[in-house]
């Protein structure tokens, strides 16, 4: 199912209030408060030729695939803050699927260790696992806590108008630096002195996309704490928070538009006025709202003259683009249930030490797969079987540096070649492997398999690397000012994963943020006041 109207039939001429470039869940959620707190009429244009962005599904005949929303958490919680957001975006439209209890499952030289849903139970298990490390563990969760403590006052400067951010920001930035200046490394060393429980407090990494020994443990700590609770999936898959969003949008007089490619962001006098879009059309707009990444705005989509360009393509080197995946989509014939697959994620690692799989696999394409993450769409959408009846997927995800397929970029989508096939083969095989090895049941029940690669990503989502979680999430990034929503150009804002974090709650909170910016006043306490959707 295609949301958003194709470019090519929409011929309303009534202006609109604002523009938000990328369909995310972002620019989504900025396009759907500014609709609900301020009427505004919100024109979103989305290049590909569905909305969502990384909740997009795409279709083979007989499956469907999420590309970017493998568990969710805090939303099966209805009163917590993810959730209110959610119900108040989507006017109480999407439901969510709880995840067993266990929703992460790490596997680390053959042996198993349980993620456990509630902080007290994650707590015992990990103590059983490590009973000489009770203590070191308590100080881990105590460090998660310590540092969310901390974060109300970071991202909420981020909102604050420039003069006020720069009088108050660096004590409301102060506590959560703390944490977020330090890599994730160095903060479980003071905790503990195994190895091993490193290892396997870390094991999520690929959620944020870089190991320990790179990754802020603001990011680390954002994740690890978001998921304590148990998660969740949408009912009737990820496409159904942009569908469910949309409406919202709509009710103001706002549209979505795919197939629309934003070429430029027009700029005059210091100020946008609107947006080119391929093929010559121009919308205008007093408000224009980039969901598409600070890289790819400030690379492409700005005048090369515009104020502040160079300093912002400064920061983008600096910081440097995160992580890039390889994803194999499996289609089996048989439901989820009649091969016995939960919700359970499942985590694998060659060896406890994250930093030196990953180097070792950047360094070497032969070297061991440093992870892979095994998700079961079909199993956590109780509404699978009704659309696709006797079958099931699974998506089996794993790092794969841009360098490494860079050489094809500029090749047309499916006309790459027979190197790329070749490398494509096999990195598929050893998916496949690994898929067979912890899920024995598959064997001989795939129907289908396709890999995506940096360049699918590219290709499709418009990162200029690949990169999976836009601006990469090292203690650096997060020191970083200009990852807000103001910028020098009047009327043009940033949203999405670079202004607080990668994740689904992570943008849409960005998207909280800008919609604050634009309207001038905390939005936040409004969305979340209770009422009858
Ligand atoms: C493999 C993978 C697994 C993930 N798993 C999870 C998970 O389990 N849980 C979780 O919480 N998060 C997960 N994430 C992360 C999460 O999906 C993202 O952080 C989040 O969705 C990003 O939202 P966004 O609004 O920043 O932008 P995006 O979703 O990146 O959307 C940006 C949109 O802008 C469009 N665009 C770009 N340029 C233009 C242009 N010039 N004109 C028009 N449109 C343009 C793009 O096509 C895209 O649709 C995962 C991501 C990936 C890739």
């Amino acid at each position: 199912m295609r949301i958003g109207t194709p470019l090519k039939h929409h011929r309303d001429e009534v202006p609109f209030d604002a523009i938000v470039v990328g369909s995310g869940i972002g620019g989504l959620t900025a396009a759907a408060i500014l609709a609900r707190e301020a009427g505004k009429r919100v024109l979103v244009l989305e290049r590909h030729y569905t909305a969502g962005g990384f909740t997009h599904v795409f279709h083979r005949p007989g499956f469907e695939w999420d590309v970017g929303v493998h568990y969710i958490g805090d939303v099966h919680r209805p009163k917590s803050a993810l959730r209110r957001l959610f119900d108040y975006l989507s006017c109480g439209r999407l439901a969510w699927a709880p995840m067993d209890d266990v929703y992460d499952r790490v596997i680390i030289g053959g042996r198993r260790y349980d993620f456990v849903a509630g902080r007290e139970a994650f707590r015992a298990r990990m103590h059983g696992y490590f009973p000489a490390e009770a203590a070191g563990i308590d100080a881990y969760l105590d460090a998660l806590d310590a540092c969310a403590r901390a974060s109300a006052g970071y991202f909420a400067e981020k909102a604050l108008p420039g003069p006020l951010a720069f009088v108050a920001g660096g004590l409301s930035r102060r506590g959560f630096m703390k944490h977020a200046s330090r890599t994730t490394r160095a903060v479980l060393e003071g905790c503990t002195t195994d190895p091993e429980l490193v290892g396997v407090l870390t094991a999520q990494y690929g959620d944020y996309g870089l190991p320990p020994g790179r990754s802020s443990f603001g990011m680390h700590a954002t994740v690890a704490r978001h998921y304590l609770g148990g998660a969740a999936y949408p009912v009737g898959g990820s496409s159904s928070i942009a569908a469910s969003i949309l409406p919202t949008i709509e009710r103001a007089g706002g549209k979505a538009l795919v197939d629309a490619e934003v070429e430029e962001i027009q700029v005059e006098k210091g100020a946008a006025v609107g947006v080119r879009v391929a093929g010559g059309r121009t919308f205008s707009a007093p408000i224009v709202i980039s969901d598409a990444g600070i890289a790819a705005t400030f690379e492409r989509l700005v005048p090369d003259s515009t104020p502040g360009r160079r300093e912002y393509l400064a920061m983008v080197a600096r910081v440097g683009p995160s992580a890039a995946h390889a994803c194999l989509y499996v289609g089996l014939d048989g439901s989820a249930s009649e091969l016995g697959f939960t919700t359970t994620n499942l985590w694998v690692h060659p060896s406890f030490d994250h930093d030196a799989n990953v180097a070792a696999y950047e360094a070497d394409e032969q070297a061991p797969l440093p992870m892979v993450y095994i998700s079961f769409p079909s199993a956590k959408d109780p509404d699978f079987e009704r659309r696709h009846p006797g079958r099931s997927t699974i998506e089996v995800v794993s790092l794969a540096p841009y360098a490494r397929f860079a050489a094809w970029a500029d090749r047309r989508w499916r006309r790459r070649g027979d190197d790329y096939e070749r490398l494509k083969s096999r990195l598929t095989e050893r998916l496949l492997d690994q898929l067979y090895e912890h899920v024995p049941q598959s064997r001989g029940r795939v129907q289908y398999a396709e890999l995506s690669t940096p360049l699918s990503t590219r290709h499709f989502a418009n990162y200029g690397h690949g990169e999976i979680y836009g601006l990469n999430h090292t203690p650096a990034r997060f020191a970083e000012r200009a990852l807000k929503p103001a910028t020098p150009i009047k009327g043009l804002f940033l949203t999405g994963q670079d202004i607080c974090t990668a994740g689904v709650g992570g943008a849409l909170f960005g998207g909280v943020i800008t919609a604050s910016a634009v309207l001038r006043r905390n939005v936040l306490s409004a969305v979340l006041r209770p009422r009858a959707t």
